[in-house]
Parts: structure tokens; sequence; C-alpha cells
């Protein structure tokens, strides 16, 4: 077997990778996406003479690969074994949104109470502006 970087003229040789040493690159991959018990069940036993199962099935966890078998697992027995994760990933995602509310609500507060006391403090100095008008009004507010 010799490796190859796909990316790399051909001459530069690259460390080997789990994936160079599957059982199934030598197999019909529908066998190992097809909805048959059987071939599922026969991909499944492919996944078991494999030397590098333990690493196909952290990827595939890791990916969250939605179909197919790996590292002997079907995507319903891998949906079990990342249930705890998945559940905790929604309920940090919930929890996020659920902050990220409270901070734009509480920002829309602030700004509400900044608006009234700038109301309050304008209505406050116009009875002393006079006839100075706009500019006697900008003047007062920001001297407040
Ligand atoms: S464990 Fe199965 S799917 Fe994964 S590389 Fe080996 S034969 Fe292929």
């Amino acid at each position: 077997m010799s490796f190859r970087n796909k990316y790399a003229p051909n001459n530069l040789p690259r460390p080997p990778h789990w994936r160079d040493f599957a059982v199934c690159r030598d197999e019909k991959p529908d066998l190992f996406y097809s909805d048959q018990p059987t071939d599922i069940e026969a991909a499944k036993s492919v996944c078991r003479g494999c030397p590098v199962q333990a690493e196909c099935l952290a990827g595939a966890l890791d990916r969250r690969e939605p179909a197919g078998v790996w590292g002997a697992m079907s995507h319903e027995e891998r949906q079990v074994v990342l249930a705890p994760v998945l559940a905790a990933e929604k309920a940090e995602k919930l929890r996020a949104r659920a902050e990220a509310e409270q901070a734009r609500r509480e920002a829309r507060e602030q700004q509400a109470v900044q608006a009234a006391l700038d109301t309050a403090r304008l209505l406050d100095v116009r009875p002393a502006l006079g006839t100075e008008g706009a500019a006697g009004v900008l003047a007062a507010t920001c001297a407040a």
C-alpha cells in the first residue's frame, strides 16, 4: 500500500491515516448504506474484522454521520450512543438562547428607561429656555 497525498505532488509521501487500513475499501459501499437488515449485519461483520474499527466509530460519532454502518454500528445504534450528548447539546443551545433573549430584554428596558430620563430632563429644562428654541434645548440637555 502506498501513502500518497492527494493534494500534493505524488512524489511527496504522507503519514498513513487509519482509513488506509479500512477493510471496507475492498467492499461495495452499497453494503454499508443498505436498509436491508441482512446487509446491515453483513456490513457489521466486515467491520468486526477491521483493524481500525475503534477509530472509524469514533470518527463517525464525532461527525454525527447521518447514515450507514460505521465501526460496526448502524445509524440507529449510534443515535442511542449519542442520545445523552445530543440531549446535553440541545439543553445548552436552549440555555444560550434564553440568555440571549434575557440580554435583549434588559437592553430594551434600559433603552426605554434612558429615553424616559431624557424626555423628563428635556421637559424639566423647557420652561427655563425662554425663546432660545432648539439651540437652547440642546445646550441645556448637554449641560445636564
Ligand atoms: S470499521 Fe467498518 S466502516 Fe469502519 S473502516 Fe472498518 S470496515 Fe470500514
